[in-house]
């Protein structure tokens, strides 16, 4: 069974697409113009899931396909990503691969010039990731004030570390722990 997440998540990759959704039985066809604000759904998009979601507008589906967004969320459905595209595509639980995706009516698709739909970002992952590359940043380059402490207690390695490149400086490091090493033995 596909999770609501899921079913929106398929949808929003569409409607970037620009297919639409088909509610009443095909009488009426919904595109949000905004699919994501910032780092989730747009007000636009959640406010044509609620309008899918309610009894009221009958059958719904993506346009190019047959499986109403009520059967995918029915355990005889997932959703998966196609094998020709990778957008996410209806896929019965049990039995054959779906023999379409709404890929095959575009001519343009896959395209990988253009920017690939995507779901809201999580500010909680997206701060990780940017975490994550500050800390790659700093792998390249030794912050200087870290040095003294770090690695000697020598008074004079401030303003040594200041003047000299810290490949040179470390290199000074080594020798002089080298030294001590042999001195110690
Ligand atoms: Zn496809």
């Amino acid at each position: 069974m596909a999770s609501e997440q899921e079913v929106k998540r398929y949808l929003a990759y569409w409607f970037q697409l620009g297919k639409k959704v088909l509610i009443r039985n095909g009488q009426i066809a919904l595109q949000p113009r905004q699919v994501i604000k910032g780092d989730r759904y747009s007000q636009e998009f959640e406010d044509i899931w609620q309008q899918i979601v309610s009894p009221e507008s009958g059958n719904c589906y993506l346009e190019g396909t047959d499986q109403t967004i009520a059967e995918l969320l029915t355990p005889q459905w997932d959703v998966s990503p196609c094998a020709r595209c990778e957008m996410p595509v209806p896929v019965r639980r049990a039995g054959m691969p779906p023999d379409c995706c709404p890929c095959f009516e575009l001519d343009n698709w896959p395209n990988t010039d253009l920017p690939n739909p995507r779901e809201p970002v999580c500010s909680q992952e997206r701060l990780g990731r940017i975490r994550d590359r500050l800390s790659e940043g700093n792998e390249h380059s030794v912050p200087q004030e870290e040095l003294p402490t770090a690695l000697n207690t020598d008074s004079s390695t401030a303003s040594e570390a200041a003047s000299i490149s810290t490949q040179e400086y470390l290199s000074r490091i080594r020798a002089r722990l080298y030294k001590a090493s042999i001195e110690r033995s």
